[in-house]
């Protein structure tokens, strides 16, 4: 299937909304539709994206309109345009739901037009999007550990994966399709950021993956894949796992590590050509920090400095 804009139908009446390039903010969706009914995976990060992706669904929703809306996790490029999707049921993980409340969009909004430096960061990762008028409406259903939904005469099951990229990633399997939508947990093409971790969370998370009946695999950002791109994230995981630790244990401070994993990475073939590989840094202080609960991550800001620094040396 091409990787360009809009819907794409992946049969059994399974369907992903795309958005190249898939880097900061672009993320992807799903559609599920049963027989009168159908489930939406994700809503996008403002509302002009949403609308546009609820337009090009309406030759199925029409017949079918959405009665269920699941959020994969609390990142805003998954949940800011839930306000449009109208009665419908809205289910997250209780974790994801109590997440949703901690990015406000007014904060992005003050963010996107702040003067000076941070101003300027910010916009360098998130300047496309617009967050005016965004009224994050809420879970209205919360689980923990699996839920079974029924949709038009089909069922979709929902696994609570996380702490891993977020606090509370789902993954919303579609048996009767051998279809997976899995949020967050998987960046096809780009390099994943473990915001909250361990790291082994997540690799057990895409070995739950692994262990399904599934052959159609739809990533949270980049083109749709199958079990060969759950295996390239988990590597890349269980790689930045134990080349932090072992830095941990040599006495290098995060920042250090990072950026002597950066250089590996660019020498190494497997992960070299994935974009945004300045997520390392953050990923190198999740591990920091469950090695060492008393590890301090720098705020937010610094972060964003030290992966744009990384992605573009002076
Ligand atoms: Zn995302």
């Amino acid at each position: 299937m091409s990787y360009t804009r809009g819907l794409h139908e992946l049969g059994d009446g399974c369907f992903a909304y795309l958005q190249p390039d898939g880097s900061w903010g672009w993320s992807n969706a799903g559609l599920v539709a049963g027989d009168g009914a159908s489930l939406l995976v994700d809503t996008l990060f403002d509302l002009k994206l949403t609308r546009q992706m609820l337009d090009a669904m309406s030759s199925v929703t029409q017949t079918a309109p959405i009665a269920t809306l699941v959020n994969t996790h609390a990142n805003g490029d998954h949940c800011y345009g839930n306000q449009l999707v109208d009665n419908a049921e809205i289910i997250a993980s209780a974790a994801t739901a109590h997440e949703m409340t901690e990015v406000p969009p007014a904060m992005m909004a003050a963010l996107h037009s702040a003067p000076g430096e941070v101003g300027e960061l910010f916009r360098g990762f998130f300047g496309a999007f617009d967050f005016e008028g965004i009224d994050v409406r809420m879970p209205t259903r919360t689980f923990e550990g699996r839920l079974e939904v029924e949709v038009g005469g089909r069922s979709i099951e929902l696994i609570e994966v996380g702490p891993a990229h977020t606090q509370g990633d789902t993954l919303a399997h579609v048996p009767d399709a051998r279809t997976i939508y899995t949020g967050d947990i998987l960046f096809i093409g780009g390099t994943p950021i473990v915001w909250a971790g361990p790291l082994s969370n997540w690799v057990a998370a895409c070995d739950l993956i692994l262990g399904l009946d599934v052959d159609t695999v739809v990533p949270g950002h980049g083109p749709v894949t199958d079990k060969t791109g759950v295996v390239g994230v988990r590597d890349y995981l269980a790689f930045v796992d134990e080349a932090a630790t072992a830095r941990h244990s040599a006495g290098l401070d995060a920042w250090e590590a990072a950026r002597d994993i950066a250089r590996e990475i660019g020498a190494n073939a497997e992960f070299s050509g994935w974009g945004e590989f300045g997520r390392i840094t953050v990923n190198v202080d999740t591990v920091y920090r469950w090695l060492d609960p008393g590890y301090q991550t720098p705020n937010v800001v610094e972060q964003f400095r030290r992966m744009a620094s990384l992605e573009s040396p002076a």
